[in-house]
């Protein structure tokens, strides 16, 4: 599967906003988004800022929902055209589903600093769920999963350094983790007020509806 490779810091400042790409130096002093908040690019500085609106607006919203998941745009697509067929709140149909995917998950019980790290962490089969191994990063989880990092896995450095991070974060209500024994289990389903992204799924949803 394709995927985006380029520096993601540009992505943040392009959106004029934080969208969490880089670990612990998106909390740090040393995000370019608090140093330099302004278009990156040549001409970035000097170019006015426009208020977006409308199609703009909508179109901005769903880019960086898109990157902060880091998938494409018809992975993307096909997230919201399985939304829009359930019954419920297509938007945060929308973001559940982008939430229950398997690295986001790695990322939001704490075994990677960053959605990119758990992408890696599961494509290098370093995951188990429900005892087997899986190395599709996009994999939907479901209630009652159990996902785990293999026993052979265990001793990679970086899961030490996510442990760190993963102690600051806030809690993860919709998952019941077990850091130390680096498992954990899908007890509920993200509720909206669970997903804390600077993402309002309405104005994607107006855009793909149209
Ligand atoms: Fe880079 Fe993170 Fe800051 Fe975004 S939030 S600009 S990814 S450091």
């Amino acid at each position: 599967m394709a995927r985006y490779t380029g520096a993601v810091c540009r992505l943040c400042r392009r959106d004029g906003t934080k969208l969490f790409l880089k670990g612990a130096k998106c909390f740090s002093e040393k995000c370019p988004v608090e140093k330099r908040n302004f278009p990156p690019g040549q001409h970035g500085q000097s170019r006015k800022v426009k208020k977006v609106v409308g199609y703009g607006l909508q179109l901005r919203e769903k880019q960086k929902a898109k990157r902060i998941y880091f998938t494409l745009e018809t992975q993307f697509r096909a997230y919201y055209q399985k939304a829009s067929n359930k019954t419920g709140v297509t938007g945060e149909l929308l973001l559940q589903q982008l939430e229950t995917r398997l690295d986001n998950v790695i990322y939001r019980l704490g075994f990677a600093i960053s959605r990119r790290q758990a992408r890696q962490v599961v494509r290098h089969g370093h995951v188990q769920v429900n005892g087997r191994k899986v190395n599709i990063p996009s994999f939907q989880c479901k209630i009652g999963d159990e996902i785990a990092i293999r026993e052979g896995s265990k001793a990679l450095a970086l899961l030490e350094e996510a442990k760190g991070f993963a102690s600051g974060q806030n809690s993860v209500p919709w998952l019941d983790i077990n850091r130390d024994g680096l498992s954990g289990k899908v007890i509920a389903l993200p509720s909206r007020a669970d997903i804390n992204l600077p993402v309002n799924e309405q104005l994607i949803v107006e855009l793909y509806s149209k």
